[in-house]
């Protein structure tokens, strides 16, 4: 059953004025998470047809459930970049997600037990902010809703792929409906972008092959509640039980970006070695006292815990993107490490690129699922792409390390990126993902 659809009507952005797609050429995509949706949409606003198929049933909204919030502390979150706002706010959406989201003004980085400390300042950087905290069930639900009202976007869920057939001028997927094979459905397009996460199913029918590397670590995700006010910090905090992140959250009310909010809300990432999660998963008390030996008083005092997540993390390279007229974009691409907040928005700088690339070659009346083109964009990718993977694996390495030598080493790196110039300018545009 598709999700029901109702008379609130979405203010994405159409480049074509009549919101009809300005070309025959179809895209098939696989795979309708956070990413799959935002390609679709992007490619709506160029005007370009998308039929996107799901595996799982998507559940039934409607823009009235809004009014309904889930717990205080029940939630899952994304840092946002800044290029990934300015890429929502450019085909029309950001106004709707901003509601549920929460600015970052500052960054403060240290190492538990260390002298070395750093902060980045959006008044001293001189930007509006350095991202935003979106919760993950709200950016969810707004991405699905768009899709469902763009008249460019047919969705399917509840789908499984069967097979991919590549002919010279399109791509032939076929697939059932409700696990029944005798189903089975084909669907042609003019190309196919696979969106459908770590353990792609499409790219293992194109036998692309991967590179893997298990961290042997486990990220536990929860909401906690501290007794002062986050007031837009966020904090990095390396600890030898592994790196933890804590962001400011909006309150449950409302918009994290209006000055009213008390704002005692934040979303707390914490690696540990796999094998350990259990006991922070479970015990509420010791996950609380856990996080207050990693951070002092920074926060101030941790006083409530909300239901955890675990998530055993792995990098996944895809050995190549692009197999003839087919794409592999998102996590199915390159699944990174979350330490630093940046998978899903390099997902976003791929999927905009992409789509101003098919764009442009539908204006020169062209073949967009052409092999040299897709070769083009999995080119224009790979500097932005090699420099993110690079980053997230030598702050995971770097500060994990237990050699003293090192260790001094990264607490003096910090001190230095913290007083000399030129170098916090640099890294906060990289890390905003304002260049690529
Ligand atoms: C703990 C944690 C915290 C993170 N925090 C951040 C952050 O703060 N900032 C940031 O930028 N990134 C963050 N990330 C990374 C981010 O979550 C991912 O990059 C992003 O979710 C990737 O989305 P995706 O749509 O590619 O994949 P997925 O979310 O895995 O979605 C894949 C979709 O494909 C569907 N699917 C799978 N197989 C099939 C099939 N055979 N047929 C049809 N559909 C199929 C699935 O049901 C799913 O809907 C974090 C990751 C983790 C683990």
């Amino acid at each position: 059953m598709m999700p029901e659809t109702d008379s609130h009507s979405f203010n994405t952005k159409h480049r074509s004025d009549n919101k009809k797609a300005i070309t025959d050429q179809q895209v098939l995509i696989v795979g309708g998470g956070h990413v799959g949706l935002s390609f679709a949409l992007l490619l709506a606003y160029h005007g370009i047809a998308s039929t996107l198929l799901e595996k799982n049933r998507y559940p039934t909204i409607s823009p009235s459930d809004d009014r309904t919030r889930r717990h205080y502390l029940d939630s899952r979150n994304t840092a946002l970049s800044r290029r990934t706002v300015q890429i929502y706010q450019e085909i029309g959406l950001w106004d709707e997600l901003q509601s549920h989201a929460c600015r970052i003004d500052s960054v403060q980085i240290s190492e538990q037990g260390s002298f070395g400390r750093a902060q980045l300042n959006k008044t001293e950087e001189k930007v509006e902010s350095f991202g935003q905290v979106i919760e993950n069930a709200w950016l969810g639900r707004k991405l699905l809703l768009a899709a469902q009202q763009s008249p460019l976007i047919t969705l399917i869920d509840n789908a499984s792929v069967n097979t991919v057939a590549q002919q010279v001028d399109g791509v032939t997927l076929s697939f059932s409906n409700d696990g029944e094979a005798e189903n089975e459905q084909q669907l042609q397009a003019s190309v196919l972008v696979a969106c459908d996460g770590r353990d792609s199913t499409v790219r293992q029918l194109l036998d692309i092959g991967t590179t893997t590397y298990d961290y042997q670590q486990t990220a536990i995700v929860g909401v906690v509640e501290t007794d002062r006010p986050h007031e837009h910090v966020a904090i990095e905090r390396f600890s030898p039980a592994g790196p933890l992140a804590v962001l400011p959250l909006t309150d449950p009310e409302g918009d994290g970006n209006d000055t009213y909010q008390q704002g005692y809300r934040r979303s707390v990432v914490w690696v540990c070695p796999t094998g350990e999660e259990t006991k922070y998963l479970e015990d509420d008390a010791h996950f609380l006292q856990t996080l207050q030996q990693a951070f002092g008083q920074r926060a101030g005092k941790f006083v409530a815990a909300g239901r955890r997540g675990a998530y055993p993390l792995s990098r996944v390279l895809a050995d190549k993107q692009v197999e003839g007229r087919c794409v592999i974009m998102g996590n199915a691409a390159h699944t990174l490490h979350p330490v630093a907040g940046q998978g899903f928005n390099l997902c976003m700088r791929d999927a905009h690129v992409l789509a101003q690339m098919m764009s442009a070659q539908v204006l020169k009346g062209e073949d967009i699922g052409n092999a040299q083109l897709l070769k083009r964009y999995e080119k224009a990718r790979q500097t932005d792409q090699k420099r993110v993977i690079r980053f997230c694996d030598a702050v995971v390495h770097g500060f994990t390390h237990p050699n003293p030598a090192i260790k001094l080493a990264r607490n003096m790196a910090l001190l230095a990126f913290d007083k000399l110039p030129n170098i916090k300018p640099l890294v906060a545009t990289y890390a905003m993902g304002l260049k690529s």
